[in-house]
C-alpha cells in the first residue's frame, strides 16, 4: 500500500528546491535538446513540462504517485541536456533526482517481493560490496565464455525466462578485473603530479582494459597513479534509482580515501561515474558534517579527458589510420560541460580522420539503467544514435562513458556494420603501441 499522507507534496529530506523550479520562465529553448521531447513532441516528455509536473507535486495539485508523474520522472533521462542550454540556469538535475528519490520512499511499502529482492541485490549489495560485484562477474564471465552463452541463447530458456533483453544488454566482462589494491604506478619522466585513480563498479569487472590503457597513458603524461583499495562506486546509479542515502554512504568511502591518500587530483575515466564525483557537493548541502569536505573533494575530481587535455601527453604518438567519430557522452558534455579536451586528444594523433556525425551530444538512450527500466524509449534513441554513426561510416567510435559504449556497439553490432567502440583513451594507447611498442608491459 502506498502511504496516503505522502502522496501530494514532497516531504521529509530531499525535496525538489523551489528557488529551482521557480526559475524556469518557460521558455522553451530547452525543448529541441530533450532526447524524449524531440521522439515524442508531447510537452510532458519534455524540461518545461517535468518542471511544470514537479511543481504541480510541490504544490500540492498533484500526487506525487500519479501514473503520470511516476512515468515522467522514469522517462526523463537525466541527461542534463536541458540544463546546458538553459538561459535561466535552471539546475534541472537538482530537481530529477529529489523527485526520484520521493517517488522511491513513496512506493517503497507497495513494491512487490521480487522488486524487493532485485532492489536489494543490485542496490544494496553489489554496487556497495565490490567484492560481490567481482563474484557475480566471474560466473558472467565464465557463461560467456564457456559456450554456456551460445547453448542458453539458441535453446530459447532465456526467452522462457523473459531474461533474453537483459542478457542481451550485459556488458561482456574482462578477461582480467582491474582491483583496486594499493597499486602505485610511477611517472614516466618528469614527475608532474600524482593522481587517485577511480577503478569503478562495473568498469573494474567489464571494462579493464579502459583502466588498464587510462594507467598506461596517464604514467605517460608524467602522472604518478595510485589506486588505493578503500575507494568503491560513485553512487551514481544508486542516486539515479532514486536511493540518495545510500548514494551518500558510497560517496563518504570516496570522499575518506581521497583524503588518505594525498594525491592531487581524483582521475576517473567513465563520464557518468565523473559528473557524480563532481557534485558530491550537491549530495551533501543539508548535511554539514560532510559539506565542505564533499566540496572539497569534488574540486579535485578530474574526467580523464579534461586532465590529460590540461596537463598535456607524451607527444610520441605512432599512427592509428583510421576514421574516427566521436560521441559526446551527455554526463561529459551536458553536466560537466567537456567536449573539446577529447576531440583535441583525437585530434593529435596522426593518422586519425575526424568525422562529426549529426547530433553527437543527444543521448544514445543508454543513461544508467534505463535500458531496463525504458527499453522501448532507449530502443528508438539508440537506433537513432547508430543511424548518426553509420552515416559518416567510421572505422571508430570513439567515446568516454561506459553505457555509452555498451548502447552503441549493441546497435552496431544489430546493423551487422563492424565499427569498433573505444575510449579515447585506447586510442591514444594503441598510438603509443604504434609508436614506441613496448610500454604496454609496465601493467
Ligand atoms: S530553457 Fe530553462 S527556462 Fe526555458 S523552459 Fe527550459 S528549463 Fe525553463
Ligand atoms: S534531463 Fe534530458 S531527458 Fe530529462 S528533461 Fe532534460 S533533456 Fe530531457
Amino acid at each position: 500500500m502506498i502511504d496516503q499522507a505522502t502522496r501530494a507534496g514532497f516531504s521529509g529530506q530531499d525535496v525538489p528546491p523551489e528557488d529551482v523550479f521557480n526559475q524556469c520562465v518557460r521558455c522553451g529553448l530547452c525543448l529541441p535538446t530533450c532526447p524524449t521531447y524531440v521522439e515524442t513532441l508531447v510537452e510532458t516528455s519534455g524540461p518545461r513540462g517535468r518542471i511544470a509536473l514537479i511543481r504541480a507535486v510541490a504544490e500540492g495539485q498533484l500526487d506525487l504517485t500519479s501514473p503520470g508523474f511516476m512515468h515522467q520522472m522514469s522517462e526523463c533521462l537525466d541527461c542534463r541536456a536541458c540544463e546546458a542550454v538553459c538561459p535561466s540556469g535552471v539546475r534541472y538535475g537538482e530537481l530529477l533526482e529529489p523527485a526520484r528519490t520521493q517517488i522511491v520512499r513513496a512506493t517503497a511499502p507497495a513494491r512487490t517481493p521480487a522488486a524487493r529482492f532485485g532492489r536489494a541485490v543490485l542496490i544494496g549489495t553489489l554496487f556497495s560490496q565490490l567484492s560481490v560485484m567481482r563474484l557475480a562477474a566471474s560466473f558472467v564471465r565464465f557463461y560467456q565464455r564457456s559456450g554456456l552463452q551460445a547453448f542458453a541463447r539458441k535453446s530459447g530458456i532465456l526467452r522462457a525466462l523473459r531474461l533474453e533483453d537483459l542478457e542481451a544488454i550485459a556488458p561482456r566482462m574482462s578477461p582480467r578485473f582491474f582491483v583496486a589494491a594499493d597499486q602505485r604506478f610511477p611517472a614516466r619522466g618528469t614527475r608532474k603530479a600524482s593522481a587517485f585513480f577511480h577503478a569503478g563498479c562495473i568498469m573494474h569487472v567489464a571494462f579493464a582494459e579502459w583502466n588498464e590503457a587510462s594507467v598506461r597513458v596517464l604514467t605517460r603524461a608524467g602522472v604518478e597513479v595510485v589506486v588505493p583499495r578503500d575507494q568503491g562506486c560513485c553512487g551514481a546509479i544508486t542516486i539515479h534509482a532514486g536511493e540518495m542515502e545510500r548514494g551518500r554512504e558510497l560517496a563518504k568511502r570516496n570522499i575518506a580515501a581521497f583524503e588518505r591518500s594525498g594525491a592531487d587530483v581524483y582521475v576517473i575515466n567513465a563520464a557518468g561515474c565523473g559528473s557524480a564525483l563532481k557534485e558530491y557537493g550537491q549530495l551533501f548541502h543539508d548535511v554539514p558534517a560532510w559539506h565542505e569536505r564533499a566540496l572539497a573533494f569534488s574540486a579535485k575530481v578530474r574526467d580523464i579527458t579534461e586532465y590529460l587535455d590540461e596537463i598535456g601527453i607524451d607527444p610520441n604518438l605512432g599512427p592509428v589510420n583510421a576514421v574516427v567519430t566521436y560521441q559526446d557522452p551527455c554526463h561529459l558534455a551536458h553536466a560537466q560541460r567537456i567536449t573539446a579536451p577529447p576531440r583535441r586528444l583525437l585530434a593529435q594523433i596522426p593518422g586519425l580522420e575526424i568525422r562529426e556525425m549529426e547530433e553527437s551530444s543527444l543521448c544514445c538512450g543508454s543513461a544508467g539503467i534505463y535500458n531496463v527500466t525504458q527499453p522501448e524509449m532507449a530502443g528508438r534513441l539508440g537506433r537513432r544514435k547508430v543511424e548518426h554513426v553509420l552515416d559518416v561510416a567510421p572505422d571508430i567510435l570513439a567515446t568516454a562513458n561506459p553505457g555509452c559504449a555498451l548502447q552503441i556497439a549493441n546497435g552496431l553490432r544489430a546493423s551487422g556494420r563492424a565499427v569498433e567502440v573505444l575510449h579515447v583513451v585506447q586510442l591514444l594507447d594503441r598510438a603509443y603501441s604504434a609508436g614506441t611498442g613496448t610500454f604496454k608491459q609496465l601493467i
